[in-house]
């Protein structure tokens, strides 16, 4: 009775949000040849509107408009290019009082801005209810967000914004900074506010699960999921976040200007929304590069957007039934990858695992700036044995570079970026 009523408040106050839920989901229920058709139009719809309608489009496809803008002839657009051109990526048509801005966080270094519209704002929120409901949830259950970046939390809870919470059923918690006294607090949160899904950052997220495993802390049995979103999530998270929640992960993969790109269903498998993407994976500088299109991003097309990931498209369907194709995420961002000398690239899940097994870390992260030498900050209140930080370093110059020198420093804290996300590997070497 009262999740009807929280529906019929929730609907009565979002009717965009849930007419555009209802059209997503009646997507879903096409076959995969009726939504690569789709697909395929909406494409040619977006790239002609970007055409005819924002001026830095209608310079950069100057040369190639005479054959008709073909996708695969059209050129890629780089974070660089929407730095620079911001403004001219904005179709004229728009009414610019309407439009907000929206910034990424720069987990590839740079951080972007860009515009949106109230429109791109509740398609993104219908588009991620679909998602929730994969995990069997339903409109209007509760949702917890573990949120890490701070320029999206509105402070000070008044009772509007209680009444507000209520209905929409959903509370965020600010999780940029903490200590272990706010994990314990906000594992009690979950206990008492019973959600449904729990929705944050993966390193956030798996930090939490320890605390509540290594606590014994019961998770209530309400729980159906927990939604992993802004990070690169890592199977030994994935695994302690099942343990301490009692639920299945799904893996969202979007970004703050292309949000809804794909999905994870509940045989673990990533989902690709093609009523929402046309993704493409593309062999670029040696790496498997994910290209980005959104079909729905009218106020500012992003077509061919280089979006500093790596994956590949899957063929073959999946047991869970949905039409929509498949895809793997790499498991780097594409400035992750420590570089030697000698040219070789190791990915940063071989660092995050030259740590597994030992105790007392709290935080840590690998930085390379130099070629020969990477730093590991580490968060580890008691210190590490010097024979152990002894192997390590000599576990490094056999498998990653004879000449590579590991340094340790011990820290209070390990900062996050300036979206909160953390990163465990980052190589900048000058
Ligand atoms: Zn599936």
């Amino acid at each position: 009775m009262i999740y009807r009523l929280k529906n019929w408040l929730h609907r009565n106050r979002h009717p965009e949000r849930y007419a555009l839920l209802d059209g997503l989901l009646r997507n879903q229920a096409m076959t995969r040849e009726q939504l690569l058709a789709k697909r395929e139009h909406d494409l040619s719809e977006i790239i002609r509107h970007a055409y005819d309608r924002a001026p830095y489009y209608r310079e950069k496809y100057a040369e190639v408009a005479a054959q008709g803008l073909a996708m695969g002839s059209l050129p890629i657009l780089h974070k660089d290019e929407v730095i620079r051109h911001r403004d001219r990526l904005v179709a004229a048509d728009f009414d610019w009082s309407a439009l907000k801005i929206g910034n990424t966080g720069g987990s590839t270094g740079k951080p972007v801005s860009f515009y949106y519209d109230a429109f791109k704002g509740e398609l993104m929120r219908a588009g991620m209810a679909r998602s929730y409901m994969w995990a069997g949830w339903k409109p209007g259950e509760k949702i917890l967000n573990f949120w890490g970046a701070r320029q999206d939390i509105k402070s000070g809870p008044g009772f509007g914004q209680r009444v507000n919470a209520y209905i929409a059923a959903e509370r965020t918690i600010g999780a940029y900074e903490y200590t272990e006294a706010e994990l314990r607090a906000w594992a009690a949160t979950i206990r008492s506010y019973r959600p449904v899904l729990l929705q944050g950052y993966a390193s956030i997220l798996a930090e939490l699960a320890r605390y509540v495993i290594d606590h014994k802390i019961p998770m209530p049995a309400t729980l159906r999921g927990v939604f992993s979103t802004a990070e690169v999530l890592y199977g030994w998270q994935r695994e302690l976040m099942e343990r301490a929640f009692g639920c299945k992960v799904f893996n969202q993969y979007g970004s703050r200007e292309i949000p809804n790109i794909a999905c994870e269903c509940r045989h673990g498998n990533l989902h690709v929304f093609t009523d929402m993407v046309y993704l493409e994976s593309l062999d670029i500088e040696h790496e498997r590069r994910l290209i980005v299109t959104s079909l729905t991003n009218r106020a500012m097309p992003f077509i061919r957007y280089d979006i500093g990931d790596s994956g590949r498209l899957k063929e073959g369907d999946c047991a869970c039934g949905s039409p929509f194709p498949l895809m793997e995420i790499g498991l780097c961002r594409s400035n992750d990858l420590i570089r030697t000398r000698s040219g070789k690239r190791f990915y940063p899940s071989y660092f995050i695992h030259l740590l597994d097994g030992l105790e007392g870390i709290g935080q840590y992260q690998f930085v390379q700036r130099e070629a020969d030498k990477i730093t590991l900050n580490l968060v580890a209140p008691g210190g590490l044995p010097a024979e152990t930080l002894g192997a390590l370093g000599e576990r490094i110059r056999r498998e990653v570079d004879a000449g590579m020198v590991l340094e340790v420093v011990y820290v209070d804290e390990i900062k996050r970026t300036v979206s909160g996300k953390h990163r465990f590997v980052i190589s900048n070497p000058v």
